[in-house]
């Protein structure tokens, strides 16, 4: 198939194209490398640094068959602070990549949709008939997304899935995560193994968990990787799909950093800070329906393992 990748020069979009190179498809890359890298697009791909919204000219030249897209500010704290650049990008880039496709004619499209469209659960495992009540901007631009999706689905017969990504973590075809702004607990834990930084703070101790932190679904960055190669084909036209994913296991902040410790064998000191607005004590994803609409079946459940393949990746970048 012939598909363009928004933010295909990002962490979870470049092991994406990888995985959709590698299953022999044609794959175009559109990111304006604001928090992409060019290095990160795979060789197979051609890349166009362009933002989404100039992305219609790219899409009437290349002709797309389908859209993956994980374009996206994707920083909680920061969509708080300027919420601003989270409704221009998330809602209006993802406004005018739509318009885009349906110039080209191309109604095909898998969205990177998040886990921070719930917000606050009420309980655990979250499945997709659950609430939405996104608690930050960032979740609600995503939330007005999947929206998004559904009226064009309705209106222009879109053939839509939204994936609701848990903790995406670990590393695949030699991609892992690299922000300027690193905020995300793994690589977190990972760079304190590496002496790049001296402590890590654990954000409150005093949950209602059993070890009194937070607890959280982390999914291996390659189980994505499948489930949006099965999404791509799935849905009919008209038809928006919405699935969550994530590992089915929940892992706390203690768990994390007691992995690291033991793949790195390297001690990871932790400092008891206070708690981080909005974090809910867990959020753990039935990926029930996407294992039964698509026969998803995650291969990489393991913490230990998720924690190695992330380390190895940025021990080699190192
Ligand atoms: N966390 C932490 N210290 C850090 C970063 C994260 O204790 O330096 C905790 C955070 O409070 C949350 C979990 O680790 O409970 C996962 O946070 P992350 O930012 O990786 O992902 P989120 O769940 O916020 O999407």
């Amino acid at each position: 198939m012939r598909v363009l990748v928004a933010g295909g020069a990002g962490y979870i979009g470049s092991v994406v194209t990888a995985g959709l190179l590698a299953a022999g498809h044609e794959v175009t890359v559109l990111d304006d490398l604001s928090t992409g890298h060019a290095d990160a697009v795979p060789s197979g791909a051609t890349l166009a640094a362009v933002s989404l919204h100039d992305s219609a000219p790219v899409l009437a030249d290349v002709r797309p068959e389908a859209v993956l897209h994980f374009a996206a500010k994707s920083l909680v704290g920061v969509s708080q602070q300027r919420p601003h650049e989270y409704w221009d990008t998330n809602v209006g880039g993802s406004l005018a990549l739509l318009e885009a496709m349906r110039a080209a004619d191309c109604r095909r499209i898998v969205f990177s949709s998040t886990a921070a469209t719930y917000g606050e659960p009420e309980s655990v495992p979250i499945r997709e008939d659950a609430p939405t009540r996104p608690t930050n901007t960032y979740g609600a631009s995503k939330l007005a997304v999947d929206h998004m999706l559904t009226s064009y689905a309705v209106a222009h017969g879109f053939a839509a899935v939204s994936l609701r990504y848990f903790n995406v973590a670990g590393a695949a075809y030699g991609l892992g995560e690299r922000h300027a702004t690193e905020t995300h607990l793994i690589p977190i834990a990972l760079e304190v193994a590496a002496g790049k930084r001296e402590a890590l703070t654990i954000y409150g101790e005093d949950y209602p968990t059993p070890d009194g932190t937070c607890i959280r679904d982390y999914v291996h960055v390659e189980d994505l990787a499948d489930a949006h190669l099965l999404a791509l084909s799935a849905p009919a036209e008209g038809e928006h799909r919405i699935y969550n994913l994530g590992n089915g296991t929940g892992f706390s902040v203690q768990e994390v950093v007691d992995a690291a410790r033991e793949v790195t064998g390297h001690p990871v000191p932790v400092v008891v800070g206070a708690r981080r607005a909005g974090d809910p004590a867990q959020l753990v994803a039935s990926s029930d329906l996407i294992r039964s609409d698509l026969g998803w079946a995650p291969r990489h459940t393991d913490l230990a393992g998720i924690v190695r393949d992330a380390w190895d990746v940025a021990r080699t970048r190192a």
